[in-house]
């Protein structure tokens, strides 16, 4: 009979002596430490994300290390990288540019039921690829000394006559302008949603490639009303209390005023998928809500959770409930109708 190999005559002499000498033997093979856990966040929202981020690494010990850089910047490198991407996650502002990661296959459907239940469904893509956390609302601001809140009313009648050369708007082709379009597509249709857009064009709207400078213009009265999204008037209003804009909740006896979100998913490729989630579901939960909304002044999309004091005051609003993927879903038939009817 062949002689054992040595190792295996060292367990049979082991096993023979008994079960310390064998635990003894079993102590003596090394053990690789614990790799410190790690998620690779690429994010697209620059404003407000670490204080959540420490709450969560101090809650986990899970790090975060950030990439910071344009949607469409991580979104060419996600796609370069493949499934060699060291990214765990994708931040990114606006659902039209989370719908676009998902159709390029980027983004991995994550179906929890914590999420289900901390984010209302249609601020949720539907196959469940991306999901809004917090909510930024584009409304009507106006000039205080110049403009009465009784004259406005919707999106629609700032189409009419009385607005002309007193509207200031933002360029079609920014993203914000695109998925605004594409939601009152949505909502109201391809034939309706010109008409209006056609009054807003009829007005000679002051094109402004810049939502802080929109609301500068109606401050200094090169224009009366403009749209932006609620944060940036917050921002200024925080520096400056005395600045002569304020909000107008649009459209609150009919659609409600049209929402976007900024929001995340879990990359197709991650090697830390339940860290990863654990993440996302952190981020909607009402403990980091506020940590992660407030610095930025963007309403929490958990509904559980209120908004920042200086925006709470702005009261609260009705909102175009209609699932926001519609951002991405009509943003060809968005920027097609913006064309036709020249808006620049
Ligand atoms: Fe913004």
């Amino acid at each position: 009979m062949a002689a054992p190999r040595p190792n295996t005559r060292a367990l049979l002499r082991a096993r023979r002596l008994g079960p310390a000498a064998l635990l003894s033997f079993l102590v003596l093979v090394p053990i690789a430490p614990a790799e410190a856990a790690e998620l690779v966040i690429y994010s697209a929202r620059h404003y407000g994300n670490e204080p959540a981020f420490d709450a969560f690494t101090k809650k986990t010990r899970i790090t975060l290390k950030t990439f910071n850089a344009s949607s469409a910047e991580l979104f060419e490198r996600l796609k370069a990288e493949g499934d060699r991407t060291p990214a765990d996650m994708l931040i990114a502002v606006d659902a039209g540019n989370l719908w676009n990661a998902a159709r390029a296959g980027l983004l991995a459907a994550v179906d929890s039921p914590v999420l289900r239940a901390n984010i209302p469904a249609h601020l949720r893509d539907p196959e469940h690829r991306w999901v809004g956390l917090t909510v930024r609302a584009r409304t009507i601001v106006y000039n205080t000394k110049r403009v009465s809140p009784s004259e406005l009313s919707t999106y629609e009648t700032l189409g009419d006559p009385k607005w002309k050369g007193r509207l200031c708007l933002r360029p079609s082709n920014y993203i914000y302008s695109q998925s605004f379009l594409a939601a009152m597509i949505k909502r109201r249709g391809e034939a309706k949603t010109e008409e209006i857009v056609r009054g807003w064009v009829t007005n000679k709207p002051v094109l402004i490639n810049s939502d802080t400078k929109l609301i500068e213009a109606v401050a200094a009265g090169q224009c009366d009303v403009a749209v932006v999204n609620h944060y940036y008037l917050a921002r200024l209003v925080a520096k400056d209390p005395a600045l002569p804009v304020a909000i107008f909740w649009a459209n609150q006896q009919t659609t409600g005023v049209h929402v976007n979100i900024s929001g995340a998913g879990v990359t197709a490729h991650t090697k830390n998928r339940d860290h990863a989630i654990r993440l996302l579901e952190f981020l909607s939960s009402p403990e980091a809500q506020n940590l992660f909304t407030d610095a930025g002044f963007e309403y929490p999309a958990n509904p559980e959770v209120g908004p920042h004091a200086l925006i709470a005051k702005w009261g609260k609003f009705k909102t175009d409930d209609i699932n926001i993927a519609a951002a991405g879903e009509f943003q060809t038939a968005a920027t097609r109708l913006a064309d036709r009817v020249g808006y620049k």
